[in-house]
């Protein structure tokens, strides 16, 4: 039978090896924020980053204060980049993998919302019919 002891322990070995790992990716992590905003897909933290905001947050998910593992989080932009969120510590925050998920569903419906909306407002062509004149005096 296993103990809770024997538990927490594996749970640390498994977050260590996690650390470790982390900071091997991070020496040869390319620091520079690559890709275009907008995108979803590419890799725009370090694992410094990432571990950063995990140390900043005590391992909890900002949505749903549950603890997590290094490896069970997401870093992601408060407000994305698409939304003129700017890259900065202060709009980073760490999700757990099912809360980054759901956040990510209403960002992609939030940027397709903005891009209406900026198409609604865009000037039209002035009309080229006269003003019609409502002159009531005889
Ligand atoms: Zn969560």
């Amino acid at each position: 039978m296993t103990s809770p002891t024997h538990i927490r322990r594996r749970a640390l070995e498994a977050e260590l090896r996690e650390l470790k790992r982390f900071e091997a990716e991070d020496r040869a992590a390319n620091p520079k924020v690559v890709g275009t905003p907008g995108e979803g897909t590419e890799r725009r933290f370090t694992p410094r980053q990432k571990l950063d905001a995990f140390v900043a947050q005590q391992g909890r998910c900002v949505a749903c204060g549950g603890k997590f593992m290094l490896s069970e989080m997401e870093l992601d932009h408060r407000v994305p980049l698409a939304l003129g969120g700017p890259e900065t510590v202060g709009n980073r925050e760490l999700r757990c993998v099912a809360c980054h998920r759901t956040k990510t569903r209403a960002d992609i419906a939030r940027i397709a919302k903005a891009k209406r909306q900026s198409r609604l407002t865009q000037p039209r062509e002035p009309s080229k019919r006269p003003l019609q004149s409502r002159n009531t005096f005889r």
